[in-house]
């Protein structure tokens, strides 16, 4: 039987935002991969909190936006392991958790440049597949001819997290920028005010 195939889509996502969401669902739908598990970042105890939410906070926000969406899953697995933790770590985790699936990273182009860098990148490149979507402003590099490399033309949308917490900051709307569901619990709960 063959595996399923998963994509995984790390971030802190403080907040998630329909970047992420158009880039996700693109990714479960349009390319190989048959869902995409949303990897949410725990707080890292090394760097200073800043402007990030709590843990809990940003799960349920996830939550809310993947609704019903049976592509995308949300995936907690971070929170359980050491922290910080690095991605190769996570990789070896998951797949001996979930045999029955094929594991994937999905990263823009920006981070594959940057890959070298990566914590035993060379394993990740011989054990997983890399999905890259094209980010503007970054070449390919060096790794795109890389077997197990399929670089993507995805729709991206020109949105951070960051730009979400400074109209939410300024008491400006957020209409659209994230799902509906997380635009009704930011502004319930007071989040990033
Ligand atoms: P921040 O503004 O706080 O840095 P962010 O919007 O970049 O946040 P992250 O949680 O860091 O959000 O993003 C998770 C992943 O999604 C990262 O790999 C990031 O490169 C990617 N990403 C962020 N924004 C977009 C977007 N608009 N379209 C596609 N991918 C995105």
């Amino acid at each position: 039987m063959s595996k399923r195939k998963v994509g995984l889509f790390f971030g802190s996502f403080n907040p998630v935002h329909i970047g992420h969401m158009i880039l996700a669902n693109y990714m479960a739908t349009r390319t190989e991969l048959d869902e995409v598990w949303m990897v949410v970042s725990p707080h890292n105890p090394l760097k200073k909190r800043g402007s990030l939410a709590r843990d809990h906070d940003r799960l349920h926000l996830v939550e809310l936006a993947i609704g019903d969406n049976p592509n995308l899953r949300i995936s907690r697995i971070e929170f359980d392991l050491p922290k910080p933790s690095y991605t190769v770590d996570t990789l070896a985790v998951l797949r001996d958790k979930h045999p029955a699936y094929e594991f994937a990273l999905i990263m823009g182009s920006d981070n594959l440049q940057s890959f070298a860098k990566w914590k035993n990148h060379e394993i990740i490149l011989r054990d997983y597949r890399l999905m890259v979507y094209r980010r503007p402003g970054y070449d390919d590099g060096p790794f795109a001819t890389h077997p197990s490399v399929s670089i993507f033309d995805a729709p991206l949308m020109q949105l951070s997290a960051t730009y979400v917490r400074n109209r939410l900051k300024d008491g400006e709307s957020i209409r659209y920028l994230v799902p509906a569901a997380v635009e009704d619990e930011l502004l319930k709960s007071g989040m990033y005010r």
